[in-house]
């Protein structure tokens, strides 16, 4: 199985003693209730997930990463994990030095950040270094430009972990990889996504395991925190469910959820989402067209080049658009299919929202039964 990136596995979780200790002296501690992107972050810097990160980025490591798109030490890394410094009038007198207590919004601890500097951050070119733009409409651009013109760096100690999702629970990276042994796969391939699976996203699943060189697919959904118009995590969760076992070999298939925020960086986004899942033992990542982009922001194949840019030791799987061609009768792609446009239905998540929006039945050609049902239930299955 691939290594982890930088070659070993980050584990910042403490002991059970030091965790009760921590716990009963939390009211000792400055505390703060930070925005869902930094708790998700504090818990997988804590798992390892983002190894070899063992806290949030000091100034020059944001620099290094902003300028150059590597590590200082030189491994390509493409999105600063950054926690600007909390408003909470309660935290003035906190600097260099202290510890802070980071509290999920229920109220249990979840860990601790030794804060080692604060530093001011230039937002908008961290901005158009990450996302290519410094446009406010750009969802993680106005988080970032919304958001405190300071950080704070410093190590993550793990305390606790973040609420399962209806009783699902999160692998770790370590997790993860015991369970990819027990199977015997070594060469796995990973699958990011965001929204409950239709035939477009099966297809490539497919031939990612019909490939030789792979042993199992892991289905990894981003779970994190919530736009307006988002599926529920437990909808894309159930949804998965109802493919992978009504549909895929048991032993080829595995299935857990991954709650970060989602970054709609286009090629920087999918290089840093490649690296995350290589911690998880993923050594293959599959990349679609236009993978993490949001409106009109990236070129649909950046996200396949730039893995020709950085070696992160993952091998990119990468795939074209696909449609369902009524003339071969089949999914296809540019690559398979000589027929025009016309004759190629939309597998569109679009198709998917209007029907749901609009009250109108879920398209059938696109959708499993199964995975429809659940889609379709009463009570509409996105946030608003
Ligand atoms: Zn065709």
């Amino acid at each position: 199985m691939v290594e982890p990136y930088g070659g070993r596995l980050v584990d910042r979780q403490v002991s059970e003693t030091e965790r009760q200790r921590r716990q009963s002296e939390r009211r000792d501690l400055p505390t703060v209730v930070p925005f869902t992107d930094q708790l998700c972050d504090a818990e997988k810097i804590g798992i390892g997930a983002y190894s070899p990160l063992e806290g949030f980025m000091d100034s020059a490591t944001v620099a290094s990463v902003v300028s150059t798109g590597r590590l200082p030490n030189g491994l390509p890394w493409s999105i600063p994990i950054l926690f600007p410094v909390p408003t909470d009038p309660a935290l003035k007198g906190v600097g260099v030095g202290d510890t802070v207590g980071l509290l999920d919004p229920a109220g249990p601890l979840l860990g601790l950040l030794h804060v080692e500097e604060r530093f001011p951050l230039d937002r908008a070119a961290i901005a158009r270094a990450t996302y290519g733009t410094d446009d406010p409409k750009h969802p993680n651009v106005a988080d970032l430009l919304q958001g405190s013109d300071a950080a704070w760096a410093g190590k993550v100690d793990l305390v606790g972990r973040l609420p399962t999702l209806g009783g699902r629970a999160e692998w770790t990276p370590s997790e993860s990889r015991a369970e990819f042994t027990r199977r015997g796969w070594k060469q796995v391939a990973a699958y990011q996504c965001r929204n409950p699976p239709h035939t477009a996203h099966e297809y490539i699943q497919r031939l990612t395991l019909e490939r030789e060189d792979i042993d199992g697919l892991f289905i990894h959904p981003v779970v994190g925190r919530l736009k307006k118009g988002d599926y529920r995590p437990e909808v894309i969760m159930e949804a998965y469910d109802a493919l992978v076992q009504n549909y895929y070999p048991k032993d080829r298939v595995a299935l857990s959820p991954l709650t970060i925020t989602m970054r709609y960086g286009g090629p920087k986004a999918a290089l840093f989402l490649a690296i995350v899942r290589r911690n998880y033992g993923c050594g293959s990542y599959i990349v679609g067209r236009d993978q993490a982009g949001v409106g009109k922001y990236y070129d649909p194949y950046a996200c396949h080049r730039i893995f020709d840019e950085f070696d992160i030791g993952v091998q990119p799987l990468r795939y074209d658009e696909s449609f369902f061609c009524h003339r071969c009768g089949w999914m296809a792609s540019r690559k398979t299919c000589s027929h025009p446009e016309s004759d190629h239905g939309a597998t569109s998540q679009t198709r998917i929202r209007e029907a749901l929006a609009s009250g109108t039945p879920l398209p059938s050609d696109i959708l499993r039964p199964e995975v429809a049902a659940i889609l379709g239930r009463p009570g509409g299955e996105l946030t608003n």
